[in-house]
């Protein structure tokens, strides 16, 4: 014997039904099942509607009536064969009709009670699965209609009422003999000793299901439903949750308890103490295994198993000089919130034990407060306990896994995490199972609390790096290109998502928060608006990108000017412009030691041997203790092509012009010629090893007459030549 439990998402349209019944028909081959129904999706909540509607005085509530009536109806036509109709139609509408009966009731007295909303909302289990049972009898499936209210027998806890086990177990074990191989059974309705029809809660099919394995001693209770099992957090709040395969009773209870809306919490228990496994599966794709959930303790290797959340949760804190060391304080307070039917969710407790906080239903507050303003009202008068303290807008998020008991350092990933998202943490629980990390934190920050949450913890780490780039000439052209050509490379094998964000050049900038598309950025240039550099850095640290890096690809002493800015901004600056790395000792220091403070990088690699791992390799030997005492070095690209190319068949200038046609020299051929281009490598090598060295004390043999340099043009200087 399995039991089966098919939620209302599974029996939305007479199109799901067929799809349910030709899963049950499928799972019958294998064994004898008890199959569970909820209401019509949806239908529940309409239930409810009617009646509160009509209890309100306003007649709309008919319109509301004749919504759930059409849409039984609408099912009857759809699934029942024309020769069974009018039977299973006249039993619908007797139905039918006595909700509307009670609704109309309600309208007259204005007013609902607990009873007479169960009596109505139960009518949407009774309604499904009495429909389902003769769709599948038409079908020629042998099936056996079970008045669950009858069976199980509650408290008068209307509209959430507790199940008495004894008598319960005994009436499914009489209803369901072995000779009986499909059972229809539906779900979430009971009834008390004296025949009062009750429900067992919102959600409470999954409990009847499990009541009905539990007293069957079912191999297994399976809920169909619309997702493929359980998943790593509720996925209409993270949309990269994915499935769990296999979790312990113990992290099912926490993440239902603490919100996961997939089970409902009571239904775990009766199953672990019988350990009958829970499959969760989808009725869309069958196919699917779903996640199973049994075993007292999970092996997975994975440290956290899922994330869960609860919304409107209010802080109650009791503090006071004193409660420190004096007993019964916290008696008190739990007693106090016991007798006015108020349920902690959450409890902390300072070790100076000078404040007790407790995480309680915000729909509690009130009551909450008033009730303790009863119990410490003399201690109130008497300073004892400062005035009691109650914080709204609050939600709980719950980290779970079985294994974090032995994984340090699980609890700091999340803190870390959260901290560096700016959300902030109001009170910190863990259960000593150490199964259940329970953060109190604004109800506003729980959507981007649970997303980074799951990023850190579940999905590859992509780290994305948010480009600035500012120079769009020979180095900056190619290092666009080369971006280009090496984005998908860097993402599937280094996860490193490199976004061009911003793009400049000297006349105009462009921005793209999501991405600027390079294969056409010049054209994204061409459009873009008048560049002005304080605009341009003044907008790149107002998006306040995460990973943001700010590349000068400029020979500009403007843009080197900018660095010690950006860098207080925690924007690392990558640089091909030598400017600001062979400026002066002091501002050389002083943007290492800014980048140093900031967390973030300085870097000029392409200043000294262009695409060669130069400067990084002096650095490494530095820090590893070797002492760089001499440097031989060609360092210079632009001298070392002319001087080459300078034969007796060439003129110099010409050999210039051709060095600078093919990007051989630096925009302005004189910075090369004139040796100042290798007096700027020389100096942050020097640097770079270890040294502190000035300009000044380079020394320069001149090649060039010193007349030419001083001709007032690029064009000027190079026809003298
Ligand atoms: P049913 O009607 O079948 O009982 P429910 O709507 O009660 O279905 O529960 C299934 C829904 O629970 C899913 O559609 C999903 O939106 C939600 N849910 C919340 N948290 C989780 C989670 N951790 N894993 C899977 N589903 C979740
Ligand atoms: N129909 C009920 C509800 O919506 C019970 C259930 O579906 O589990 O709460
Ligand atoms: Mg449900």
């Amino acid at each position: 014997m399995r039991v089966l439990k098919f939620g209302g998402s599974s029996v939305t349209s007479p199109e799901s039904i067929k799809k349910v019944c030709a899963i049950i028909r499928n799972e019958l081959k294998s064994s004898r099942l008890a199959v569970v129904f909820s209401a019509f999706g949806g239908i529940t909540n309409q239930l409810i509607a009617c009646g509160e509607k009509a209890a309100a005085g306003d007649s709309n509530y008919r319109d509301e009536c004749q919504a759930v009536r059409d849409r039984h109806i609408q099912a009857i036509l759809e699934l029942i064969p024309k020769e069974s109709q009018e039977d299973v139609q006249n039993q619908v509408k007797l139905m039918l009709s006595d909700l509307e009966e009670m609704c109309y009731g309600a309208y007259l007295v204005k007013e609902l009670s607990g009873r007479s909303k169960d009596h109505i909302v139960g009518y949407g289990e009774r309604m499904s699965s009495y429909i389902v049972s003769e769709y599948l009898k038409a079908e020629g499936v042998n099936v056996a209609f079970c008045k669950s209210w009858e069976l199980i027998k509650t408290d008068n806890n209307f509209t959430k009422a507790a199940v008495d086990m004894e008598s319960t177990v005994k009436n499914i074990k009489v209803a369901c003999p072995e000779s009986i191989d499909l059972l229809i059974v539906p779900g979430f309705v009971g009834s008390t000793k004296d025949g009062q029809l009750t429900t067992l809660g919102r959600g409470g099919s999954d409990y009847t299901a499990s009541l009905f394995a539990y007293s069957l001693d079912a191999k297994a209770m399976e809920k169909w439903t619309d997702v493929e099992g359980m998943l790593t957090a509720d996925p209409r709040v993270v949309d990269n949750a994915t499935q769990i395969e296999t979790l312990s009773y113990q992290e099912a209870m926490e993440l239902c308890h603490f919100g996961a809306k997939v089970i409902y919490p009571p239904t775990i228990q009766p199953l672990l103490e019988k350990q009958i496994p829970i499959y969760v599966r989808s009725t869309f794709h069958p196919e699917h295994p779903g996640t199973i959930i049994n075993g007292s303790f999970s092996k997975n290797e994975g440290n956290i198993k899922g994330l869960s959340s609860i919304d409107g949760i209010a802080l109650l804190s009791l503090s006071g000089g004193g409660m420190v060391g004096v007993p019964g304080f916290s008696k008190r307070l739990f007693s106090a919130l016991a007798s006015a039917y108020v349920n902690v969710i959450l409890i902390t407790q300072a070790s100076s034990e000078h404040t007790i906080t407790v995480g309680i239903q915000a729909s509690d507050a009130d009551k909450a407060m008033e009730m303790l303003q009863e119990e410490f009202g003399y201690d109130l008068q008497r300073g004892i306990v400062d005035p009691i303290h109650i914080e709204k807008d609050k939600s709980i998020i719950a980290i779970v896994g079985d294994n974090m008991r032995s994984q340090s350092g699980l609890s700091g990933k999340a803190f870390y995490e959260l901290g560096r998202n700016n959300v902030n943490i109001r009170a910190i629980a863990q259960g000593s199972s150490e199964r259940n990390i329970s953060v109190v934190i604004e109800s506003k920050d729980v959507q981007k609390a649970l997303n980074s949450l799951h990023q850190s913890f579940f999905e590859t780490q992509v780290k994305r790096l948010n480009l600035f780039l500012v120079g769009v000439g020979n180095v900056g052209g190619t290092l666009i290109q080369q971006i280009h050509n090496q984005q998908v490379t860097l993402l599937n094998d280094h996860k490193i998502e490199l976004r061009v964000v911003g793009l400049a050049n000297s006349k105009k900038s462009a921005f793209d928060v999501g991405g600027i598309d390079i294969s056409i950025w010049k054209e994204r240039l061409q459009e873009g608006r008048e560049m002005t550099l304080r605009e341009f850095c003044s907008h790149m640290i107002e998006l306040n990108l995460s990973n943001s890096v700010f590349v000068d690809n400029t020979a500009s002493e403007a843009v080197a000017a900018e660095y010690a800015d950006i860098l207080k901004e925690s924007i690392s600056v990558i640089a091909s412009n030598k400017i600001a790395a062979s400026s002066e000792q002091k501002n050389y220091e002083l943007l290492k030691s800014l980048a140093l403070k900031h967390s973030t990088d300085y870097k000029y690699e392409t200043n000294v041997g262009a695409g060669l791992p130069v400067i990084d390799t002096i650095h490494s030997l530095v820090k590893s203790g070797d002492r760089i005492n001499e440097i031989h070095a060609v360092l210079s690209g632009s001298l070392n092509f002319i001087f080459n190319g300078f034969t007796a068949e060439t003129t110099f200038r010409d050999v210039v012009k051709q060095a600078m046609a093919e990007g051989y020299t630096e925009p302005d051929p004189r910075i090369d010629l004139s040796g100042k281009d290798v007096m700027r490598k020389i100096l942050i090598l020097a640097r770079v090893a270890g040294y502190d060295l000035e300009m000044e004390q380079i020394e320069s043999k001149a090649f060039l007459a010193e007349e030419v340099f001083s001709l007032p043009s690029v064009e000027d200087f190079v026809s003298g030549l």
